[in-house]
């Protein structure tokens, strides 16, 4: 991740609490995450040695609901990075009027070395670490980057051998098998077309026929290429780790996809011209969709794009210091803290069901998840205009007064 990500988030509170004139106390209650906890996570190799990882989970704010948040494990992980992602998820569910907190965890490890068992073998240990925190009403996990239902199946059962009692509830991202929801799998990117959607709608710019740009063809960069192509866009880009390819009559994101599971990269697509990952920004388009990593948008990439709107699915896609000449050219940012609020939201959806104990269909978690990302966009979008300020920072507005709400009628304890 480029830059301080801690730092990037405590700029945007502080803007939010410019903008809405929040009480000091609040704002220093925000600026701080609740609970840190830095854990060693030792684990049997398939050799007999013993490596010792590091983990992390935190606690940004608790005060409207159970923390949620994913667990990543990635070798660039720390603290700073967890803590800011936890604060990330903090605004959004309050932005999506979720009744959760913001958290998130992270083990510094690179799992493509990891066998299947030490696989099982780390996340067990790092789950029995940090259980003191976890529990479907303090606590609820879900996957992140290089973690997967399998992973979440892991935890939720070792959580619910330690406590003696099944704890589906404690766990999001699970298998359908074990209680996870339908949806789950293509919910971002469904919330990521749905903002894109709303956006296009109003800035009253045709959707049909417009052109989009992807950087990454992963969990969410997939799915999304093959939606907005069915929605009627021409999907002109999509780049990954390998590469880039480029066919400004569209490309077929089936075939692309077909091409990318056997080849592990986008790179040698026969669909599209091969060019530069790097100058996938300058393409002349109506949407770009950072799908991949953090920092990804910083001011001399900002002032090379041709686009008129960025919708963010990645977390933490353009640097502060990028808004300001995004701002200036006129580019409109759907932040990622709405756009990519549809995976937490089904997240909500499989914790209620869970506890319910009653699975919903297909069709009712479709309906529920397009009313509350129209919803939470359409607040946003009120926000942004009635303070006449980027999308951006209405929606860390709209955060930091619904979270000031709650924090004030809760009191400070004790
Ligand atoms: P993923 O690991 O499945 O896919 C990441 C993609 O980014 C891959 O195609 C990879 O090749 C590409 N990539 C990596 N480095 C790149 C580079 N230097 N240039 C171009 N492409 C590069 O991850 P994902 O789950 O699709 O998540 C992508 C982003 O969306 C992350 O920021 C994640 O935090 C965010 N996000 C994901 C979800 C979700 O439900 N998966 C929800 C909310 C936010």
């Amino acid at each position: 991740m480029s830059g301080d990500p801690w730092a990037a988030v405590l700029e945007r509170l502080d803007d939010a609490a410019k903008l809405t004139g929040l009480d000091p106390d609040i704002h220093r209650l925000l600026r701080t995450p609740r609970r840190v906890l830095e854990v060693a996570v030792p684990v049997r190799m398939d050799d007999g040695r013993v490596e010792v990882f590091t983990g992390w989970r935190v606690h940004h704010d608790t005060t409207r609901g159970p923390a949620k948040g994913g667990i990543r494990f990635h070798s660039d992980v720390d603290a700073r990075e967890v803590a800011a992602l936890a604060a990330g998820m903090t605004f959004k569910t309050a932005i999506v009027g979720l009744p959760f907190g913001g958290a998130k965890g992270g083990v510094r490890c690179d799992p493509t070395r990891l066998s299947l068992g030490e696989l099982e073998r780390l996340t067990r240990r790092y789950t029995l670490e940090i259980s003191p925190l976890l529990g479907p009403d303090k606590d609820v996990p879900a996957p992140d980057v290089n973690t997967d239902g399998r992973v979440m199946a892991w935890l939720m059962d070792t959580l619910s051998m330690l406590r003696g009692e099944l704890l589906p509830g404690s766990v999001t991202g699970k298998p359908l098998s074990i209680g996870g929801t339908r949806g789950h799998a293509g919910a971002t990117s469904t919330g990521v077309l749905l903002a894109t959607r709303a956006a296009f709608s109003a800035l009253e710019l045709p959707f049909t026929g417009s052109r989009a740009v992807i950087q990454g063809f992963g969990k969410v960069g997939g799915p999304l290429a093959f939606l907005l192509s069915s929605a009627g866009m021409r999907v002109v880009a999509v780049s990954d780790v390998g590469g880039a390819v480029y066919n400004p009559g569209g490309l077929d994101p089936s075939a692309l996809a077909d091409h990318a599971a056997h080849a592990g990269t986008v790179a040698g697509f026969d669909g599209g011209d091969e060019i530069d990952a790097d100058d996938i920004w300058a393409i002349e388009c109506e949407l770009v969709v950072p799908a991949a990593l953090a920092g990804a948008i910083d001011e001399q990439v900002a002032e090379r794009l041709e686009t008129r709107v960025i919708v963010e699915a990645a977390n933490g896609p353009t640097t502060p210091a990028a808004d300001p000449v995004l701002e200036r050219r006129e580019v409109v940012v759907v932040p990622d803290i709405l756009a990519n609020a549809g995976g937490v939201t089904a997240s909500y959806f499989e914790w209620a069901q869970s506890r319910q104990g009653y699975a919903w269909d297909d069709e009712l978690v479709a309906k529920r998840l397009r009313s509350m990302m129209d919803d939470a966009f359409q607040a946003v979008w009120g926000r942004a205009e009635t303070l006449d300020v980027s999308l951006r920072r209405a929606a860390f507005a709209l955060a930091v007064e619904r979270l000031a709400e709650a924090i004030s009628a809760r009191g400070l304890f004790p």
